[in-house]
């Protein structure tokens, strides 16, 4: 468990300190935006979808370590992937942070994998969900305001 520890916090500072494809990309069919009030993390998702693939993704925001990390791992995670796969992903990724396990284990979650050590701080859930929630909403297109209350 300590080792995973260090993981989680190793990674997770190191996409807070360098966010990958955070950026609004040149093309952009889709989006929308997060918030969580309980932290003050903001989130907007951007994505190009083509084919049912999306290809472009990139995010803007600003927010707590764990939600930043959480946005830039989400969309390495996500860019080039199909709906369909982000779909499963969304789901066992949210089955890992809430220790849902229900969810189909199947589904590799890769580097997304040390985000169970979110589990032991039950206040960063919804930190470590909100980009997830959020790349939903922009799939649905909704355009809306997400929050994770
Ligand atoms: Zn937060």
């Amino acid at each position: 468990m300590t080792d995973m520890r260090d993981l989680y916090q190793e990674v997770i500072l190191d996409h807070y300190k360098k966010p990958r494809n955070y950026t609004k990309p040149a093309n952009v069919s889709q989006q929308a935006d997060g918030r969580n009030p309980l932290c003050g993390d903001k989130v907007t998702v951007y994505l190009f979808v083509k084919d049912g693939r999306a290809t472009e993704i990139g995010f803007e925001g600003s927010g707590c370590a764990i939600s930043t990390a959480s946005a830039s791992m989400m969309t390495e995670s996500v860019k080039g992937k199909t709906v369909g796969e982000i779909e499963k992903l969304f789901h066992r990724f949210h089955g890992l942070v809430t220790s849902d396990k229900s969810v189909d284990p199947s589904v590799d979650l890769g580097k997304l994998e040390v985000f169970s050590g979110v589990r032991e701080f039950p206040v960063r859930v919804k930190c470590a969900s909100l980009a997830w929630h959020t790349l939903m909403a922009a799939l649905e297109n909704k355009g809306e305001l997400v929050t994770t209350e």
